[in-house]
Formats: C-alpha cells, sequence, structure tokens
C-alpha cells in the first residue's frame, strides 16, 4: 500500500499549543480530501491546493532540527492525511528526524489507520466523527456519503490499538442537534463494549465548535456557533455519558 514518496506539503505552522493536547508540535498540512464537509474551513487545501506553494519536507525538518529541545512532535493533518500513498514514508522520516507524530484523520481509510498503528508510525491519533452513526446524517455532515461501518471500523481500530487517541465532532448548530451530539456519546459508549479488546475504555469525544469565518459551504457564514457557556455545558453531558 505505501510508497516511498512523502505526499507534498501544502501548509506549515512551527509550534501549536493547541493541535496536540499537551505537547508543543509543529503542524504540516497535507492536500486534498475525500469528504466536502459544509463547516469545513480548511477548503482552499481541500478543493484548490495547486493555488498554494508546495514545501519541503527536508527543509522543514532541518528548521525545526534547531528547535528540537522544546518541540515534541509534529502533527500531520490536511486535508485528509490517509490518502495519500506516501504518508507512512512521511512518518517514518519525521520518527527518523527525532520527532513524535500525531495524526489527524476524518477515520475514513480504517485499513491505512491500522497499518500506521501496527508499523509504530503514529504516536497519538485525533479522529473526526462527524455525526451520530447513521448514514443518512453522516451524508449530511460529511458532505459526501460515507457508510458509517467504515467509521466504526477506524473506531474499533483505535479502541483496540495502544497509541492514545482522540474523537472529535464539530458542532455546526444547523446541522447537529444537541442530541445527535448525545446520541453519538451513547453510541461510541456501545461500541466501547463490544469491541474484543482488554482495552475497552470509553473513548474520549472532544466537542469542537463551529467557526462560521469562511466555511465550505457559504450559507454557513450566517450561522451562529454555539457559546462557549454551551459547549462546555454539552462537553459535561458527553463525558457523563462516557464515564
Ligand atoms: S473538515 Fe471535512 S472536508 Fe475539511 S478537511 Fe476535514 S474531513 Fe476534509
Amino acid at each position: 500500500m505505501a510508497n516511498d514518496q512523502p505526499p507534498p506539503i501544502k501548509g506549515f505552522i512551527e509550534n501549536s499549543l493547541l493541535d496536540w493536547p499537551g505537547q508543543i508540535c509543529a503542524v504540516l498540512f497535507l492536500p486534498y480530501c475525500n469528504l466536502r464537509c459544509p463547516y469545513c474551513h480548511n477548503h482552499q487545501l481541500v478543493l484548490r491546493p495547486d493555488t498554494l506553494e508546495t514545501l519541503s519536507l527536508e527543509a522543514i525538518l532541518d528548521r525545526l532540527h534547531g528547535f528540537k529541545e522544546w518541540v515534541d512532535g509534529i502533527c500531520i493533518t490536511g486535508g485528509e492525511p490517509t490518502i495519500h500513498r506516501g504518508l507512512p514514508a512521511m512518518l517514518r522520516r519525521v520518527h527518523e528526524a527525532g520527532f513524535k507524530t500525531k495524526l489527524d484523520t476524518n477515520g475514513t481509510q480504517p485499513e491505512t489507520l491500522h497499518y500506521l498503528i501496527t508499523e509504530n508510525l503514529v504516536d497519538c491519533v485525533a479522529m473526526d466523527v462527524k455525526a451520530p452513526l447513521d448514514d443518512s446524517v453522516y451524508a449530511r455532515c460529511a458532505g459526501v456519503y460515507v457508510p458509517v461501518s467504515i467509521i466504526k471500523k477506524s473506531i474499533d481500530v483505535l479502541m483496540a490499538g495502544t497509541v492514545p487517541y482522540v474523537l472529535r465532532c464539530t458542532v455546526t448548530p444547523s446541522m447537529l442537534a444537541e442530541s445527535d451530539i448525545y446520541c453519538l456519546a451513547e453510541q461510541l459508549r456501545g461500541l466501547s463494549t463490544e469491541t474484543p479488546s482488554s482495552l475497552t475504555a470509553a473513548p474520549l469525544l472532544s466537542l469542537q465548535n463551529f467557526n462560521p469565518a469562511d466555511p465550505l459551504d457559504p450559507e454557513l457564514k450566517n450561522v451562529q456557533p454555539h457559546t462557549d457557556q454551551a459547549l462546555a455545558r454539552m462537553q459535561e453531558e458527553v463525558n457523563r455519558i462516557l464515564s
């Protein structure tokens, strides 16, 4: 499945405190995505990556070498990193350079996720779960049809593995009702008891607020995000369901 050529890099943040909780990391942005989430704020990367400069992995690693004492790792995000056949080569190279790796994924490539985990190429995974695990609701939030059986398979891979992970859901008020979020939390709790593994602790579901600044679907610009207080209250209820 793999190819030796690392995928093109279309964006780079030298250090971030937000992308890998508890760690200082650099962030690499890879182009293209197989989904079309209406709330996506990385749509230039998804739809028009050719308009962005391509950056060299080796030049970035050289630059980060000077900050090795305080950069813990490198987060690979997108777009969707797992659609690139050269992703394993990129992760391997990052490890060789002495940095830990975190992968952001939309969970649509469970076999790739399994491969990356079993080959010890990722040290942490953040996976988006777009909606409750129902095909029609999921298609609405992902912008394309995604069989939720694939998403469940990726969650199973994470639950059965030994790599720390978090599941993330972006809460866009016009697309997901509060009851949808709690439905998803109940479904995740159910999945954790079905997984035939010794590591069946309930998953962590982290809610993220919708950002109306520049969504892929311009109609969403008029949607008011939840207040911080409302999101915190929902997160508390999700935590209660999953505890
Ligand atoms: S938000 Fe959706 S469309 Fe945008 S990069 Fe993530 S998975 Fe792809």
